[in-house]
C-alpha cells in the first residue's frame, strides 16, 4: 500500500490532551454488533427466576461465593459481530435499482431471546412513600487515609475509619435469570392489526367526514378540518375561546350565522393551555385565572408583538355540540369567557374529535403504505416511513432513518424561503443506533496506515458524492467544490458514465454508512489508546443500605461484570473495572488478583481528591474475580450499620476522573447516589427547591445548575473522556437540575428512582443496568457535521459538550443517544445540486481501537414553497421543537418558551394557508398533509411536565425529564408526548399483532375494557370498573375488581391465553424502549387514575393543558391573525 499523499496536517481533532499510553491496537476489521446488550441477554439465564431479594435484617454469615456468577463469556455464545470488509460483496449493490434478493453477509444474527415477566410482589406503590426520618449523621474519625485489609465479615474490630462493621447478614443466594427486555424490540408491528384504515398516500387528500349539513370546501391537497370555516370577517367578528396575542381592542360580540344544526352559544370552552399558574381554587367564570396573556386583561406579553391590523374574528363555527368532556367539569377554571357578557357561562360546544386529524389513522396509514417495502436509500431527498412504521432499510448512497432524520427532505433554495415557512431546518442524529438484524451494519474500511481519502480543504471524508474527474485522478468535493488529487494507492479507473470501477466494492463510494479505522493521527497525542474502564461508584450512606440498594448492586454486579461490552469477536472484554464506595468519605478497593482479600483505602481529605492507590484499583475482571466477589459479598456487610446519612457527590467524580487520568484511559463512571450532597466537600449543595418559582421569571433557576462547579467538572470530565452514568434514588429533592451536569456533558445518562423501594423498583433499575453496562458505547467521541455550500449546521441540542462551535464532543457516546442538529443557511441553495450532509464521528470503541462513523445524506432544495411542505417529517419536527422549547426553559420564563413555540408554529402553517392552499378555501383551517398532526403533537409538547407542571410534579421531574428528552431520538419522543394506548381486551391472543392502538382521550375508553398506556417511562394498565370477571381472573389472579392489587410492579404470571398475550405485549414493548418502564395498574375511579389521565394528551389536563379540540381552535385563531 502507498503513502497517501494528502498528508494530514494534524489531527482532525486535534486538542491537546493528557498523554496517552501507546497501545498497539490488532488491526482487525470489524465492529461490534448493534444491540449487543441484547444479544448478551440471551446468556443470562441463571437458575433463579427473579430478582427477589428480601433482605432479612439479621442472618447467618454467607457462605463465601464461588460460584455466584454465571459462567464466563465462552457460554454466552455471542456472536462474531465484526464484518470483513470483503465481504463487502459485488452485486449486493446494483447501478440504481437495489438488488433485493441478495442480503449481504452477516454474522450470525443475535441469538433470540424471550423476554421473561418480572413478577415480583409488591406491597407499596412506591411513588407515593416517603421514607422515615433516617438516624442522624455520626463523625466519621476517619484518618486522612488509612489502607486497610478487609478481613472476611467476621472482622470484629472497628475499622480506622470509622465504619461500623455489622453483624453479618445473609444473603439468599442469587444468580442472574434476566428478564431480558428487547426480544420484542423489532417485532414486526402488523400493519394488519386494525380495522383497514382508509388508505391515504402521504400528499393525497384525507377526506374528512363532513359535519351534517355543514359544507366541505373542495380544497383536496391539504387537509381540511371541517368545522373550521369561521365565518366571514365582516361578519364574523365576536367573542373568541382565545385571547388575542396583542392589546387589539375587544370587538362586539356579534356571533356569525350559525350553521345547520349548530347550536350559536358562547365560544368553546377552551383555554387552559394559556394558563400559567395553577388556577385558582375559586376561579370565578369569565376572568382569566393566569397572569395577564391576553390583550383583553393586560398588557400583550413581550413575546407576542403586537401585530396591528387584524381583526379578531370568531372562530365559532364549530360542527357539533359536544358536551363537556367526563370528569374534567364543564367550568374548568382556565375557561375564560372572552367577550362573554356577565351572566352563567354558556354551554360549551366542541368539534367532534373524530373530525380532526387523528395521530393513529396518520400512524396507520403509514404502516400500511409503507411497511411492506424496504426503503431503498438511492434517491436524494426521500422522506421515510414514519417512526411508527416496521420498515427494513436497503443503504444504497443515504444513511439510513435510523442514524439521521431531518424535518425535511427538501430544503429551500434560500433563506428569505426558509425565514418565511419559520420550518426549522433540523437533522436528528443518532450515530451509534442499533439496527435490526435483519439490516447491514457499517462496513469498516481500513486504508491502512495513510488513512481515509478526505477533501484538501474541507476535510470532507470519501463518500457517494465526490465527483471523481481526469479519468479518476482527482476528484471535486461535493461539500466545498475544491478539487483534490486522489492518492496514487487510491486511484481506479472510472467507466464510460464516470464511475470508478471499484465503486461497489468500496463502501466509501456506494454507501451511505460505513467506517474507517483511524490512525494514529486520530488519536490523542498521537498515541493509540488505551481499552477504556469501567468504575462503579456506590453510594453507602444510610438510605442506601437502609433500603436494600447496597446490597442489590453489589450482588448484580457480580454476575453482570461478565457481561461488559465485547468487541464482536473477542473472547473478553478488554474493559478493566474498578470500586469506590462513598458517604461522607471516599473508600477505594485494591482487588489486585494476587490479593487474598481486597484492601480498602480510606480518603476523607474529599477537598483535594487523589486516587490513593494506582497498581490494583483497575483490574481485569476474569483475573481478580476472586478478589472482586469478595469485596462485593464484603461492602453490604462493611455498611451494614452504618448511621452515616451525609454524603458528597463532586469528589467521587473527581477521584473517578484522576482514576482515569492515572490509568491513561477513557472510561465511564457508574455512580449510585442517593441524596444532595450536603456534607463539606467541593460540590456541596443546599436545598433551593422552591415551588413557588413556578410561574415566575425565576422558574428558570430550578433548571440551571446552583453551582458552576460542576460545568467546570465536566469539561475535565470530557477532556479525559470520563463518561459518567447516574442512578439516582432520591426520598426528596436532591436537585437534579446541578447532579445531572457532568452526565449530561459528558454523553452519560441519568436514571432516576424515586422512593426506590426493593419489591417494586428491582426488576426496573436492574434491568436499565444491565442494558446501561451492556451497550455499545464509544468513547472519547467527537462529532462534525459539514454540509454542502449554502447551509451550514448552527445549532446542536443533546447531551455533549463544545469547545467550540462546531465540535460535538461527547467523553461517552452509547447507541441511544441522539444530537438534533440545525442548519441555517448562508447562501444560496440550488435545486440541481441539492444539499449534502456529512455527520463525522471520530470515537474509540470498546476494546480501545480508534474509529471514525461517517453518514452521509443528500437532501432536495426547492423554489416552492408547496415541495417543503410535501417532504416534512412532523415527527422530527417535535423532536427539535421539543428540544428548542426545554433547552429555552434555561433562560426565559415558561411561558415566553411556550408561546414562541404557539407563535412559530402558527406562523409555519400560516404560510402554508398562504402561499400553498387554495385561496377559494379561505376561512378553512387547512393543515398541510404532512404536518397534519403538528397542532396535536404540539400541545402535547405544550402541556408536558416541564413546560405546563402539574401539582404532582416536582422540581427534579422536571429537570429529568428535561435532560431525558433532550437526548432522544424521534421515535422516542414521539412515544413520549404522544402516549401508545392499546386495547388489550381487543388483542388477539392467536396472533402476534398488537391491538390497534386508539387516541388518547378518556372518551375513547370503556368501563367493560382494559386499555394498555405506553410512553417510553411507564406502562399504565387501565382496568374499566366493568370489566368481565373472566378478564380479571385472567389477567390479574384475583376474582372481582375490587381485588385487583394496585400496587403491583408486573402481571402475575398465569397460565392462560389471556395473560400469555399480555405479557407478551408488556415484554415486547419494554424491548422496545432504552429504559425499563415501570408498570402501575390503574383501578378506574381509583386515585391513581389521575396520574394515569395525565397522559390521555388529547383531553383538557389538570395542570391546564388544552384539550386537542381547543388548542386545534387557538392555532386556527391564530393562524387567521397572521393571515389578516
Ligand atoms: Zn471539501
Amino acid at each position: 500500500m502507498s503513502v497517501n499523499q494528502q498528508a494530514h496536517t494534524g489531527p482532525p481533532y486535534g486538542q491537546p490532551q493528557p498523554g496517552y499510553q501507546g497501545y498497539q491496537q490488532p488491526a482487525y476489521g470489524g465492529q461490534s454488533l448493534p444491540g449487543v446488550p441484547r444479544s448478551q441477554y440471551g446468556a443470562y439465564n441463571g437458575p433463579m427466576p427473579e430478582y427477589q431479594q428480601p433482605v432479612p435484617p439479621q442472618g447467618s454469615l454467607r457462605a463465601p461465593p464461588t460460584s455466584g456468577a454465571p459462567p464466563p463469556a465462552s457460554g454466552a455464545s455471542h456472536p462474531s459481530g465484526h464484518l470483513a470488509y470483503s465481504q463487502f460483496e459485488h452485486g449486493d449493490v446494483q447501478n440504481g435499482i437495489p438488488a433485493s434478493a441478495a442480503p449481504m453477509q452477516r454474522p450470525p444474527a443475535s441469538q433470540p431471546f424471550l423476554p421473561g415477566s418480572g413478577s415480583t410482589p409488591v406491597s407499596q406503590p412506591s411513588a407515593f412513600q416517603q421514607y422515615g426520618p433516617p438516624p442522624a449523621s455520626v463523625q466519621q474519625l476517619s484518618n486522612h487515609m488509612a489502607g486497610m485489609t478487609i478481613g472476611t465479615a467476621t472482622a470484629s474490630a472497628p475499622p480506622p475509619a470509622g465504619l461500623g462493621y455489622g453483624p453479618p447478614t445473609s444473603v439468599p443466594p442469587v444468580s442472574g435469570s434476566f428478564s431480558p427486555p428487547g426480544s420484542g424490540l423489532y417485532t414486526p408491528y402488523s400493519a394488519t392489526q386494525g380495522p383497514p384504515p382508509t388508505s391515504v398516500p402521504q400528499g393525497l387528500p384525507v377526506a374528512q367526514p363532513p359535519f351534517p349539513g355543514q359544507t366541505v370546501s373542495t380544497q383536496r391537497l391539504p387537509t381540511q378540518v371541517p368545522g373550521f370555516a369561521p365565518p366571514p370577517p365582516s361578519t364574523g367578528v365576536g367573542p373568541s375561546s382565545y385571547p388575542p396575542t396583542t392589546g387589539a381592542p375587544r370587538p362586539p360580540a356579534m356571533p356569525g350565522p350559525p350553521l345547520p344544526g349548530q347550536t350559536l352559544a358562547g365560544p368553546p370552552s377552551s383555554q387552559p393551555n394559556h394558563v400559567t399558574s395553577p388556577p385558582p381554587p375559586a376561579a370565578l367564570a369569565g376572568l382569566h385565572p393566569g397572569p395577564p396573556m391576553s390583550g383583553l386583561h393586560g398588557p400583550p406579553p413581550p413575546t407576542h408583538p403586537p401585530q396591528p391590523g387584524y381583526q379578531m374574528q370568531q372562530n365559532g363555527s364549530f360542527g357539533q355540540v359536544r358536551g363537556p368532556q367526563p370528569n374534567y367539569g364543564g367550568a374548568y377554571p382556565g375557561t375564560p369567557n372572552y367577550g362573554s357578557p356577565p351572566g352563567p357561562p354558556p354551554p360549551p360546544k366542541r368539534l367532534d374529535p373524530d373530525s380532526i386529524p387523528s395521530p393513529i389513522q396518520v400512524i396507520e396509514d403509514d404502516r400500511s403504505n409503507r411497511g411492506s417495502e424496504p426503503f431503498v436509500t438511492g434517491a436524494r431527498g426521500q422522506v421515510p416511513p414514519l417512526v411508527t412504521t416496521n420498515f427494513l432499510v436497503k443503504d444504497q448512497g443515504n444513511a439510513s432513518p435510523r442514524y439521521i432524520r431531518c424535518t425535511s427532505y427538501n430544503i429551500p433554495c434560500t433563506s428569505d424561503m426558509a425565514k418565511q415557512s419559520q420550518v426549522p431546518l433540523a437533522a436528528v442524529i443518532k450515530p451509534l443506533a442499533t439496527l435490526p438484524p435483519e439490516e447491514t451494519l457499517p462496513y469498516l474500511v481500513d486504508h491502512g496506515e495513510s488513512g481515509p481519502v478526505r477533501c484538501n480543504r474541507c476535510k470532507a471524508y470519501m463518500c457517494p458524492f465526490m465527483q471523481f474527474i481526469e479519468g479518476g485522478r482527482r476528484f471535486q468535493c461535493c461539500f466545498c467544490s475544491c478539487v483534490t488529487e486522489v492518492p496514487p494507492h487510491y486511484f481506479q479507473h472510472l467507466d464510460h458514465t464516470g464511475k470508478r470501477v471499484d465503486f461497489y466494492d468500496r463502501p466509501e463510494l456506494s454507501l451511505g454508512s460505513y467506517e474507517f479505522l483511524a490512525t494514529v493521527d486520530y488519536c490523542k497525542n498521537n498515541k493509540f489508546p488505551s481499552p477504556p474502564a469501567f468504575i462503579f461508584m456506590i453510594d453507602v450512606s444510610y438510605n442506601a443500605v437502609k433500603s436494600g440498594l447496597v446490597r442489590l448492586i453489589c450482588e448484580e454486579l457480580k454476575s453482570l461484570l461478565d457481561y461488559l461490552p465485547r468487541e464482536g469477536n473477542m473472547e473478553e472484554s478488554a474493559i478493566r473495572v474498578g470500586f469506590v464506595t462513598y458517604n461522607k468519605v471516599l473508600h477505594f478497593y485494591n482487588v489486585k488478583s494476587s490479593l487474598a482479600q481486597p484492601q480498602m483505602m480510606v480518603v476523607s481529605d474529599v477537598a483535594d481528591m487523589f486516587v490513593p492507590l494506582l497498581d490494583g484499583f483497575l483490574v481485569n475482571v476474569n483475573e481478580s474475580r476472586t478478589v472482586i466477589t469478595s469485596l462485593l459479598d464484603q461492602i453490604p456487610e462493611m455498611f451494614a450499620d452504618t448511621r452515616e446519612t451525609e454524603t458528597v457527590f463532586a469528589p467521587v467524580i473527581q477521584a473517578g476522573l484522576e482514576a482515569l487520568k492515572a490509568a491513561e484511559c477513557a472510561g465511564k463512571l457508574f455512580i449510585f447516589h442517593t441524596s444532595l450532597p450536603i456534607a463539606e466537600a467541593p460540590g456541596k449543595l443546599k436545598n433551593r427547591d422552591d415551588r413557588k418559582l413556578i410561574n415566575t421569571d425565576k422558574e428558570k433557576t430550578l433548571f440551571q445548575p446552583q453551582t458552576s462547579f460542576y460545568n467546570n467538572l465536566a469539561k475535565d470530565c470530557v477532556a479525559q473522556g470520563c463518561c459518567v452514568d447516574l442512578f439516582l434514588f432520591p426520598n426528596q429533592y436532591l436537585d437534579v437540575a446541578t447532579l445531572g451536569v457532568v452526565p449530561y456533558q459528558t454523553g452519560g445518562s441519568i436514571y432516576k428512582y424515586a422512593y426506590f423501594q426493593l419489591e417494586t423498583d428491582q426488576d426496573r433499575f436492574l434491568n436499565d443496568l444491565r442494558r446501561d453496562v451492556q451497550k455499545e458505547v464509544g468513547f472519547d467521541a467527537v462529532m462534525r457535521v459539514r454540509t454542502s455550500t449554502g447551509i451550514r449546521a448552527t445549532d446542536f441540542f443533546g447531551a455533549f459538550y463544545m469547545s467550540n462551535t462546531t465540535d460535538v464532543e461527547m467523553a461517552g457516546l452509547d447507541c441511544d443517544k441522539t444530537i438534533t442538529v440545525e442548519f441555517k443557511h448562508d447562501d444560496k441553495l440550488s435545486e440541481d445540486s441539492g444539499a449534502l450532509l456529512q455527520c463525522a464521528l471520530l470515537y474509540t470503541s470498546c476494546a480501545g481501537q480508534r474509529r471514525l462513523r461517517i453518514h452521509n445524506l443528500s437532501l432536495n432544495c426547492c423554489t416552492q414553497l408547496a415541495d417543503l411542505y410535501r417532504n416534512c417529517e412532523t415527527d422530527t419536527l417535535i423532536n427539535y421543537l421539543a428540544k428548542y422549547a426545554y433547552r429555552g426553559v434555561l433562560s426565559s420564563p415558561v411561558k415566553t418558551v411556550r408561546d414562541a413555540l404557539i407563535n412559530q408554529c402558527a406562523q409555519i402553517l400560516a404560510c402554508y394557508r398562504k402561499n400553498c392552499a387554495s385561496p377559494s378555501s379561505a376561512g378553512q383551517l387547512i393543515l398541510p398533509e404532512c404536518m397534519k398532526l403538528l397542532p396535536v403533537y404540539l400541545n402535547c409538547v405544550l402541556k408536558s411536565d416541564v413546560l405546563q407542571p402539574g401539582p404532582e410534579v416536582t422540581t427534579d421531574d422536571r429537570a429529568y425529564i428535561r435532560q431525558l428528552v433532550t437526548s432522544m431520538d424521534v421515535a422516542e419522543t414521539n412515544v413520549f408526548f404522544y402516549p401508545r394506548l392499546l386495547p388489550l381486551t381487543k388483542a388477539d391472543v392467536d396472533s402476534d399483532s398488537l391491538p390497534a392502538a386508539i387516541r388518547n382521550s378518556e372518551e375513547r375508553l370503556s368501563k367493560g375494557d382494559i386499555y394498555l398506556l405506553e410512553n417510553g417511562l411507564n406502562i399504565f394498565v387501565w382496568v374499566g370498573v366493568s370489566v368481565q370477571q373472566g378478564l380479571i381472573q385472567n389477567l390479574f389472579g384475583v376474582s372481582s375488581f375490587g381485588q385487583i392489587s394496585n400496587t403491583l410492579s408486573a402481571l402475575p404470571v398465569l397460565e392462560n391465553p389471556f395473560s400469555k398475550k399480555v405479557r407478551s405485549i408488556v415484554d415486547m414493548l419494554q424491548g422496545q424502549r432504552s429504559r425499563y418502564m415501570k408498570l402501575i395498574i390503574v383501578k378506574q375511579e381509583d386515585k391513581l387514575e389521575m396520574l394515569f389521565k395525565h397522559f390521555l394528551v388529547e383531553d383538557k389536563s389538570l395542570s391546564g393543558g388544552a384539550s386537542y379540540v381547543d388548542f386545534l381552535c387557538h392555532m386556527h385563531k391564530e393562524i387567521r391573525q397572521l393571515l389578516s
